[in-house]
């Protein structure tokens, strides 16, 4: 990933949570409060509007500053937990270019810090139940020589899955759990999001 790369993924996930609001909304609306596709919508336009005008000598000052934004402009949960885990994956990659390796380690930074600030674990209904996956998937592929598109793209197709595979859980965490059993028989709105981040990395990692 270099510079361009990792403004141009910031512009695709606006792109892809603008085209995706209702859907992300409709998801919380079930299981939460009805907020997730206004407020992921909210804070990539503003972060792509801000990694844009951005002058950027590395690929992390472009991350951090999504994930500065993120924090910044979304009142929910999931503003804190996408802010912290972009800034983590940014503050790993103090260079121009990184290769898949690289953003391997980095992104196993960014779930770290989801997990960190949210205590989650897989199988709680959460946006990790994608992001881990995607993470495993990513650093497998490139440990096996995978290069950063098809590493990319085994992330996603992960994601994707991990993503369904949050139906017929129960919520432990977040709102959704205030919901108890109830919760069970809706996909998790974050898990959902957290789909498109990867799907729009692999996107945009195939198509340069
Ligand atoms: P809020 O719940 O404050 O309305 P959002 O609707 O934007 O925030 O985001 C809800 C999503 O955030 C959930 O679907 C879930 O995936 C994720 N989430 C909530 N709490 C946690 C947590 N503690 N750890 C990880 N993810 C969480
Ligand atoms: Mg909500």
């Amino acid at each position: 990933m270099d510079i361009d790369l990792a403004r141009t993924w910031v512009q695709a996930i606006a792109v892809a949570v603008g085209q995706n609001k209702d859907h992300l909304t409709q998801l919380d609306s079930a299981i939460g409060d009805a907020d997730h596709g206004t407020n992921l919508d909210r804070g990539f336009t503003a972060a792509a509007a801000a990694v844009t005008d951005l002058t950027a000598d590395t690929v992390g000052a472009v991350l951090v500053k999504t994930g500065t934004t993120l924090i910044s402009s979304i009142g929910g949960a999931s503003g804190p937990l996408y802010g912290g885990a972009f800034r983590a994956l940014g503050k790993q990659l103090d260079v121009p270019a990184a290769d898949s390796d690289a953003f391997a380690a980095a992104l196993a930074a960014a779930l770290e810090s989801i997990q960190k600030l949210g205590t989650a674990s897989p199988g709680d209904k959460t946006m990790i139940d994608a992001f881990a996956p995607a993470v495993a998937a990513f650093e497998e592929r490139s440990r096996q020589g995978g290069d950063f598109a098809a590493a990319a793209a085994a992330a996603a197709d992960a994601a994707e899955e991990g993503m369904r595979a949050t139906t017929p859980l129960q919520a432990r965490k977040g709102r959704a759990s205030y919901l108890g059993a109830r919760s069970v028989g809706h996909q998790d709105p974050g898990a959902t999001s957290t789909a498109l981040i990867f799907r729009a990395l692999a996107d945009v990692a195939a198509a340069t």
